[in-house]
């Protein structure tokens, strides 16, 4: 038989042997690093495994998935892909190769160098940007002629950008700005008639090219 009390399994140490299980397997009461109060039993193989293995058996009180799971939303989960979706869209609105390339590659629209860094880019423009400050916050260039970088550059709301052009009368060139925005699928049609303070039938009529086409 094997003594575990004492023993230590990535963050529980056994204190001692409480029961048998009913299939006649020893049953320890471990306790956990974290300092938690809350008991915690384990089968000699759950322990066992949970050393080798490193999904399986047990291995803390649950702390160490709470702080895992924690750790991926903040690092690799939602935050993360949003920021890296908007820059990857970026980089793809900027592209002689996008469908759309008269509005910005032809323009000479570009990117700054420190954004477009093959290995650091992404994490600059993180840097520069910082994180999306709300769920709907896009990227928005204070001057339309000019770069993607840092002093050209902010998030903002659709409210905000709504703002910015209360004075915009409804044209061609108007029309196809929202085309493209629609396409981009960064939009709703409802958002785009915020957006542009027009209505949402016209809003279709135009996504539809029904309407200054
Ligand atoms: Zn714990």
């Amino acid at each position: 038989m094997i003594d575990l009390v004492g023993q230590k399994f990535t963050r529980l140490t056994v204190i001692s042997m409480h029961h048998l299980d009913k299939y006649g397997n020893r049953v320890w009461l471990c306790k956990c690093d974290c300092g938690s109060d809350k008991e915690v039993y384990a089968t000699t193989a759950e322990l066992n495994i949970g050393q080798k293995i490193s999904k399986r058996g047990k291995k803390s009180c649950g702390c160490l998935q709470r702080e895992r799971s924690k750790k991926a939303n903040t690092t690799h989960g939602k935050t993360y892909t949003l920021e890296y979706k908007t820059w990857e869209h970026m980089k793809v609105r900027c592209s002689e190769n996008n469908k759309d390339h008269e509005w910005y590659f032809d323009k000479g629209i570009t990117i700054c160098e420190r954004w477009l860094d093959p290995t650091n880019g992404f994490t600059n423009f993180l840097e520069d940007m910082g994180p999306r400050p709300f769920p709907k916050a896009t990227l928005d260039r204070i001057d339309s002629s000019k770069e993607y970088s840092k002093d050209n550059c902010r998030w903002l709301s659709i409210q905000d950008q709504q703002r910015n052009r209360s004075n915009v009368k409804l044209s061609k060139t108007l029309a196809d700005e929202i085309r493209i925005k629609y396409n981009s699928g960064n939009f709703t049609q409802h958002e785009l008639a915020i957006l542009y303070n027009i209505s949402n039938s016209n809003i279709w009529s135009i996504i539809n090219n029904i309407i200054w086409i």
